[in-house]
């Protein structure tokens, strides 16, 4: 407090300083009581129009305003074909969310089992996206992990731990978000048993990781280090309840068509032995896959169980490849266009080159994942051209283009006026 507040002026509202009005003094400055009183309720105003600011946002006001029509719709929108796993996955998220909601996980009567989802599908049939999608729909955090870098890790709760890390991480650091996030298991077919053994004993190598998981799936308070990596004793952990945490796993679960070819073949010779030489084709096979199925594929049957709900996707065709490349909001060759046009050129793909395209990745079985390196490829060269190329006005790709790494056609802008 100034000795001498009679000669000193407030720094902010200029008023000398008395009895009725002390000075504070600064660093060279002064500030009076009645400019302190102002700037504390300014303080209290900022902090009360945050306070509604995250009320808006909080998970605790979390509403699901969508059915399953309006997801499945939605989901339409990015992701082409799967039209029967697109239906399984809306129900069940719409489910799952209802749940949440209604916090019915804690508080009914009747104990409701969680609905974490299991797809199977080959690869680049479009599980992560779906995945994603879901997450972005529902605009709920999202994080991806391989279980095979589960096992590999080999230590018990450790990297398990990590992933809802990482769905921390995806949340910003708000835990109520994050615990009605969305996690996706990719390669989970790797886990656990290896091989074709059919066998009920487990394979004790990937043990300790696989009941970490169960407990996960489940719905557990897990203690997840805030910094990642290891643990160690003196380390402040977060708690993490996973209850209301989405899990989808998803594999390609290669070779699952023979087991239920056989147990398909089985049950048709005890009907009718002509029916039993109909052959079964892969797509038909895969849409019939049951919970049993997985299990004799070889996945423990805790985990079976621990996912409910199956959805498997069928192996993208050619045609479905050509509506890939079209379709889709972010569809491959829309990206390009739009890239196109802030050169001011105008892209066109053939027809003919679309499906030049979607046949080429077809043959290399690496589904719709395969598309994009293709396009990246043959547009590399003209990528690297066109920015150079005066009075472009339009470039057309061609099936040469494509099979024979040809020019495409380019329309130059008529300056003659
Ligand atoms: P995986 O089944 O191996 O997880 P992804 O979901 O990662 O396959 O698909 C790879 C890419 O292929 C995606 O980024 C997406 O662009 C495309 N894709 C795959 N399937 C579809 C689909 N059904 N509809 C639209 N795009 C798809």
């Amino acid at each position: 407090m100034s000795t001498e507040e009679n000669q000193n002026v407030c720094s902010f509202c200029g008023l000398p300083g008395g009895e009725k009005r002390r000075l504070i003094e600064g660093d060279n400055c002064f500030i009076c009581e009645m400019c302190i009183s102002v700037c504390y309720q300014m303080l209290n105003l900022h902090d009360e129009a945050e306070e509604e600011e995250t009320k808006i946002d909080s998970p605790k006001d979390f509403v699901l305003d969508l059915t399953p029509q309006d997801i499945y719709e939605k989901l339409n929108e990015y992701i082409i074909g799967q039209q029967y796993a697109k239906k399984v996955l809306s129900v069940a998220i719409y489910n799952h969310y209802k749940r949440v909601q209604n916090n019915l996980y804690h508080h009914s009567e009747i104990d409701i089992e969680k609905s974490n989802i299991l797809i199977l599908g080959s690869t680049g049939s479009g599980k992560t996206l779906l995945a994603k999608t879901i997450a972005k729909i529902l605009n709920v955090p999202f994080a991806i992990a391989d279980a095979t870098s589960l096992t590999q890790a080999g230590y018990v709760g450790e990297d398990v731990e990590n992933v809802l890390l990482r769905l921390l991480q995806a949340a910003d650091y708000d835990l109520e978000l994050a615990q009605k996030g969305i996690i996706y298991i990719d390669e989970i077919d790797k886990l656990g048993r290896k091989g074709d053994n059919v066998s009920i004993t487990r394979d004790v190598s990937g043990e300790g990781v696989q009941q970490a998981l169960l407990k996960i799936l489940e719905g557990t308070v897990a203690n997840v280090p805030p910094g990642g990596g290891r643990k160690h004793p003196h380390q402040e952990f977060i708690p993490f309840d996973t209850t209301n945490v989405l899990f989808i796993c998803g594999g390609s679960f290669e070779g699952i068509t023979d087991v239920v070819k056989s147990r398909l073949g089985k049950k048709m010779i005890g009907f009718d032995a002509a029916g039993a030489s109909q052959e079964i084709t892969d797509k038909e096979a895969y849409e019939q896959v049951t919970h049993d199925d997985i299990q004799k594929y070889g996945m423990i049957p805790e985990l079976v169980g621990r996912l409910p709900v199956l959805a498997a996707l069928n192996p993208l065709e050619v045609p479905e490849l050509v509506r890939i490349l079209k379709e889709p909001k972010n569809a491959i060759i829309k990206q390009y266009q739009t890239m196109f046009q802030m050169d001011g050129v105008e892209l066109e793909f053939e027809d003919e080159a679309v499906e030049a395209i979607a046949e080429t990745a077809h043959k290399q079985k690496t589904g719709a994942r395969g598309l994009r390196a293709i396009i990246e490829n043959i547009m590399l060269e003209i990528m690297f051209t066109i920015p150079e190329q005066k009075n472009l006005h339009k470039c057309i790709i061609t099936k040469d283009v494509v099979l024979k790494h040809g020019k495409p056609t380019c329309v130059v802008e008529n300056k003659t006026a």
